[in-house]
């Protein structure tokens, strides 16, 4: 049985520490620690989430893009662990959109994020894989690879006025302002 990590909270500084490269995508070690990254990810319904979450400083997040209310044009895709990723190229616009974070809990801020970006990442299986994500898939990447170099979604802000609550979040997915509208249609 697998259990799943508490989830380190900002403020711990292994969430500001950059990550280090995995070698060996086949070791055991490595094996598990997806294990229950996947399984640390399901519980806590999260989207997405990078090792050092769970205070493992190694080059490793596992992303879970699927349908939700304010993308629900987003792909239902299984939880695909990503090893060593890299930013390639990316589009010049960016897009904000909110984001919120497991190890922020309890706000959600309007983070800028390149709109497509080209990516290559070692899959569990050790194959080096390159795509091209758009969208609520490339913002999660962005998200977790920020996670990987020590960077959360607080530091990508224009204003700290970009920060509402979690329950002013909520009540304006039910009552859309023009913005989030917007959001949903992209
Ligand atoms: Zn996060």
């Amino acid at each position: 049985m697998v259990n799943a990590f508490p989830i380190a909270q900002l403020g711990e500084p292994v969430l500001r520490q950059p990550a280090t490269l995995i070698e060996d995508s086949q070791a055991p070690w490595v094996q598990s620690l997806i294990d229950r990254l996947l399984v640390t990810l399901h519980q806590s319904n999260g989207v997405g989430i990078a090792a050092p979450q769970v205070a493992q400083s190694h080059r490793l997040f596992v992303v879970a893009s699927r349908p939700n209310p304010r993308y629900p044009n987003a792909p239902l895709m299984n939880p695909t662990a990503m090893l060593n990723p890299r930013l390639i190229s990316h589009t010049e616009d960016t897009v904000r959109d909110w984001e919120g974070c497991l190890s922020i809990p309890g706000i959600r801020g309007l983070v800028p994020r390149y709109s497509a970006i080209e990516v290559e990442y070692q899959t569990r299986e050790g194959e080096l894989h390159q795509q091209i994500l758009e969208g609520f898939v490339a913002r999660i990447f962005q998200h977790e690879l920020d996670h990987l170099n020590g960077v959360v979604f607080l530091d990508r802000l224009e204003s700290v006025q970009d920060i509402i609550t979690d329950q002013v979040y909520l009540q304006r997915l039910q009552t859309p302002t023009p913005q989030a509208q917007k959001s949903i249609g992209s």
